[in-house]
């Protein structure tokens, strides 16, 4: 299946490639997703703190979340995967052809990596947008402010309206994590971005997710409809499998290098 895949591969004009939370785990992200103690922080389901009622209850909570998922994250490395899909892309370019990837991971390894048409479809958690303004800037502060700076004891903290960080374009707004949360739709222009990629792409890639989500769910097929030539690349069997041309099961982190060696 390699050998057809290479001369795929090396026919497209046009890749697309939609990564998920699989990408990000192999290198030690941890993810939050399933049931039980995989998807709880300090004993709160992770759909309950990463969401508007949350925010709007206690922004506190909410930021000590994202605060120690950043601390979490912050020290992480990009991983073959990372670097095989941004050699493709440098690849692709040099041969005048186009390669745009969609993620749904808000770590941002892929621009470490050396990805640039990189579409974040849940945002960064390396971004916070200001509440009052909308303005939105990088920001890779850990802890987020002075008063994030103890080492978490298991205690409850309280973290208060004083304690969080503020915009600095002088309105004096609340600054929240500029990523996605449950129950918030996804911005227009990362969707649309999304859509056209599976449309106009000639191979669409899936790599490293359930495709239980949508838009995920949808692009394969919207890839598939529109005449392109869909692989999926997953460590375990996935709902996109038998729509798939290819099917290759395994880590990207091994499996990507080689299936790019063309
Ligand atoms: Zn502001």
């Amino acid at each position: 299946m390699k050998e057809i895949f290479h001369s795929q591969l090396k026919k497209s004009r046009y890749v697309a490639v939609l990564t998920g939370a699989g990408v990000s785990a192999e290198s030690n992200i941890p993810t939050f997703r399933g049931s039980g103690s995989n998807s709880l922080w300090k004993n709160h389901e992770v759909t309950q703190v990463a969401c508007p009622q949350a925010w709007e209850k206690d922004p506190g909570l909410v930021w000590e979340f994202y605060n120690y998922r950043r601390k979490m994250m912050g020290d992480k490395k990009f991983n073959l995967a990372h670097k095989a899909l941004a050699d493709l892309e440098k690849k692709l370019q040099d041969q005048q052809k186009t390669f745009s990837l969609i993620t749904q991971n808000i770590d941002d390894l892929h621009f470490d990596a050396g990805s640039k048409n990189v579409t974040r479809l849940h945002g960064s958690i390396w971004m916070v947008r200001c509440c009052k303004c909308g303005y939105v800037e990088k920001n890779r502060e850990v802890p987020i402010t002075n008063a994030f700076n103890q080492e978490s004891s298991g205690e409850k903290n309280h973290y208060k309206v004083e304690d969080l960080p503020k915009c600095k374009q002088g309105c004096d707004g609340i600054l929240r994590p500029n990523v996605v949360w449950f129950g918030e739709s996804l911005s227009k222009s990362n969707i649309n971005q999304a859509f056209l990629s599976a449309q106009n792409c000639d191979l669409f890639l899936v790599i490293g997710t359930s495709s239980l989500v949508q838009p995920a769910s949808s692009l394969i097929q919207i890839a598939k409809s529109s005449g392109a030539k869909t692989a999926v690349i997953n460590l375990e069997e996935t709902v996109a499998d038998h729509d798939a041309d290819f099917v290759f099961h395994g880590k990207a982190g091994e499996i990507l290098p080689e299936l790019f060696s063309v």
